[in-house]
């Protein structure tokens, strides 16, 4: 028997001061729900998808309500989740009437052959499997219409359309993920986002794709990153991290290499965690804060970590 393990992470970017207590609060309320999961012998995709539900019902991050906005003004989530036993995987990409992409993910990784399903295929799926749907606006908040508002005035909407970086390390990626393993030995993981502020509509990040913002196979390791999409995927950075646990690499190491791998060809931003086989643990990002928290028996820790 393994014991069981959670470890999650609710985004790393630039995080001002003033955001801390909120991601801090959300995290732990992540913890606790999927902890409460593993702690009474439940799966690891289950523990997975009750710590990302409620970061998604939490507004301070970019997934589910409260995500960043779309160049036109809406929602677009995109979700993924994998059970490291079978490697079944389910996929969302582009939903904008889902309050909980996250079990919609989950919800095709249980009952369909296929892996990926976008925009309103998404959407009747979950209808005919007993999903609400919600209205686009129900996800939309002012804080976001704002933070939209001024970004198209200072002119990003121009630089992201002509193909310019759409973001560093300063800009803002709330996306959260979690990993874990289960007393059975079984490893899942689970990434969910609204993607990138202004981004054009139908864009779809990594945090969905397979191998690229989520992975996790019990014979090398669960992983779920954050940050600047773009890059991630052209690096398939997931698969490339848990590669080197199975090839011999600590999750921590495999972590700190990833991000210096996506750093060095790409100039890319962001952050990582891995989960082993055997529960051990690895972190890292080139942000400046990345938000994190670990549960397992006797062990619970939350941390804003600085570089
Ligand atoms: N990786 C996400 C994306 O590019 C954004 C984030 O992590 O905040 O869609």
């Amino acid at each position: 028997m393994r014991k069981p393990t959670l470890l999650i992470h609710g985004g790393a970017w630039a995080m001002p001061d003033a955001d801390i207590a909120a991601h801090e609060n959300g995290i732990s309320n992540a913890l606790d729900a999927g902890w409460a999961v593993l702690e009474r012998g439940g799966s690891a995709v289950d523990a997975v998808q009750a710590a990302i539900t409620v970061m998604e019902d939490d507004e301070a991050f970019d997934a589910g309500r409260g995500s960043y906005l779309t160049r036109d003004g809406r929602v677009q989530l995109d979700a993924l989740m994998m059970d490291g036993k079978s490697l079944n995987a389910g996929g969302v990409g582009c939903v904008e009437r889902i309050k909980n992409p996250i079990q919609l993910a989950r919800l095709v990784l249980d009952e369909s052959p296929h892996v990926y399903f976008v925009g309103t295929g998404a959407e009747r799926f979950a209808m005919q499997h007993g999903m609400r749907p919600c209205d686009n606006m129900d996800l939309v908040i002012p804080r976001e219409q704002k933070r939209l508002y001024d970004a198209q005035a200072a002119g990003l909407g121009d630089t992201t359309f002509t193909g310019a970086p759409m973001a560093g390390p300063l800009d803002s990626h709330d996306t959260v993920g979690a990993t874990a393993l289960d007393a059975d030995g079984n490893l899942a993981s689970g990434t969910s986002t609204g993607g990138t502020l202004d981004k054009l509509p139908g864009r779809v990040g990594d945090s969905s794709l397979i191998g690229c913002g989520c992975y996790a196979d019990n014979e090398s390791a669960a992983t779920s990153l954050t940050g600047w999409g773009e890059p991630i995927m052209k690096l398939v950075l997931g698969k490339w991290a848990v590669d080197r646990v199975a090839a011999g690499a600590t999750p921590q190491q495999a972590a700190e290499a990833a991000i210096a791998h996506l750093h060095k060809r790409l100039g890319g931003h962001g952050g990582i965690i891995v989960m082993g086989p055997d529960g051990s643990l690895g972190l890292a990002h080139n942000t400046p804060r990345m938000a994190w928290g670990i549960a397992s028996e006797g062990r619970r820790e939350i941390g804003i970590t600085r570089n």
